[in-house]
């Protein structure tokens, strides 16, 4: 029998999940998606090599809740994979709160202390919680865990974690929590790995959600997503850094009520709301048009500004690694960012870059330069074996 744990991220309108088996290492059984729950549910999974095992649509106009949803996908993993015998399961959950500094156990009460984090995240959190609600609900013996994206930024330093504003807006929760923590927790495992000696680096995730990290010693001490994943770099749909003064002049001048400035600035601004063409930077990156090249310019002038700031939280900087989509593919926006952080003594090697290798720096290079691909899914189920004991 092969014990398995199933990691899932779960969506407002589709989910992820992947079976992986325990033992010394853990390896990948399969993976899978079901999406368009609202309307047109579809199920695929695929080996560990990508070769398609099954899918089924259900039908145009039908729908699918989050317990159809992970019933059906789990129940196929135990059928159909043979000796397969889920024990646990391991959820992405963004926000954390201040009660969690890593992977932990989901309990009623904890669950219903999650459950409460939806006023601070509202994009991801309800439907994280609804996946560990539906598996409750499908597979009540099953253990869960919750691996949490805020966790690697629970100890930043205090002037890290804080907004000079008031002690009772403090209180209610106003304060920088940074995400995309899952990643930055594989991302500093690798590093140790490629660069032992490297104390002070910066990390840039940079998919369709983008941000930085500056980690000394393998911990968070900055990053710049912020409170609810909005600010800091711009994104594919996301602004990134918009002043707070300039949301007062939306509102008082009319141009948008609040609801509509939340959609604005989540899903029409970023690198979409600059080039007005598209929020993907591979398309942007083909693209000719003006628009496009002086939106990828933005992004690439962020990251430079919030590198030069992080070189300066950390005292120096020892390694930068790129991850995530953009990260790991476009050679293009590395080069331009490299060349910006020159004054740093970070030397380029073109070759390496366009091919994407692991190192991309020269071997003279003083700070050292890698391409790391993210993992967050092994990353949740290393959490969740270590959580239980696997
Ligand atoms: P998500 O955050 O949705 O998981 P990814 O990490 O897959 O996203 O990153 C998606 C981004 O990566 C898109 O903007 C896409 O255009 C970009 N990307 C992928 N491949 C390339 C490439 N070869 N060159 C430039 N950008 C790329």
């Amino acid at each position: 029998m092969t014990q398995a744990i199933v990691v899932i991220n779960s969506g407002s309108t589709s989910l992820k999940f992947a079976g992986y088996a325990t033992g010394q290492t853990l390896a990948v059984v399969c993976r899978g998606e079901v999406e368009g729950m609202l309307d047109h549910p579809r199920f695929s999974v695929s080996s560990s090599d990508g070769k398609v095992l099954a899918t089924h649509d259900w039908g145009q106009g039908q729908t699918l809740d989050h317990k159809g949803a992970l019933h059906f996908a789990l129940s196929w993993m135990e059928q159909n994979i043979a000796g397969l015998k889920i024990v646990a399961a391991g959820h992405r959950v963004v926000q954390g709160g201040t009660r969690f500094a890593g992977p932990a156990r989901i309990d009623a009460e904890t669950l219903s202390y999650l459950d409460g984090l939806t006023v601070i995240e509202p994009s991801h959190q309800p439907y994280n919680v609804q996946g560990v609600k539906a598996i409750a609900l499908a597979f009540p013996a099953l253990p869960q865990v919750a691996s949490f994206d805020t966790s690697f930024h629970h100890n930043m330093p205090e002037a890290a974690k804080t907004y000079a504003v008031s002690k009772t807006l403090r209180d209610a929760g106003v304060r920088h929590w940074g995400y995309h923590g899952i990643s930055y927790d594989y991302i500093s495992r690798q590093v140790k790995k490629v660069a032992p000696a490297a104390r002070r680096v910066i990390a840039a995730h940079l998919g369709g959600g983008a941000s930085m990290c500056a980690m000394l010693d393998g911990r968070s001490v900055e990053t710049t997503m912020a409170f609810a994943g909005l600010t800091g770099l711009p994104m594919a749909t996301r602004s990134g850094d918009v002043p707070a003064d300039v949301l007062f002049y939306i509102l008082r001048r009319g141009l948008l009520d609040v609801a509509g400035l939340e959609k604005s600035l989540y899903h029409d601004a970023g690198l979409l709301g600059l080039s007005e063409l598209s929020g993907d930077m591979r398309e942007l990156q083909d693209s000719k048009d003006p628009r496009a090249i002086a939106a990828v310019d933005y992004f690439v002038y962020s990251m430079t500004k919030y590198a030069g700031a992080y070189a300066a939280v950390l005292g120096g900087l020892d390694a930068f690694v790129f991850t995530a989509g953009i990260g790991e593919n476009s050679a293009s926006v590395r080069a331009a960012l490299c060349e910006k952080l020159s004054w740093l003594a970070i030397t380029l090697d073109p070759a390496a870059n366009a091919r994407n290798a692991e190192r991309i720096s020269t071997p003279e290079s003083r700070v050292s330069v890698w391409v790391i691909p993210t993992n967050e899914e092994l990353m949740i189920a290393e959490h969740t074996a270590s959580v239980l004991g696997l």
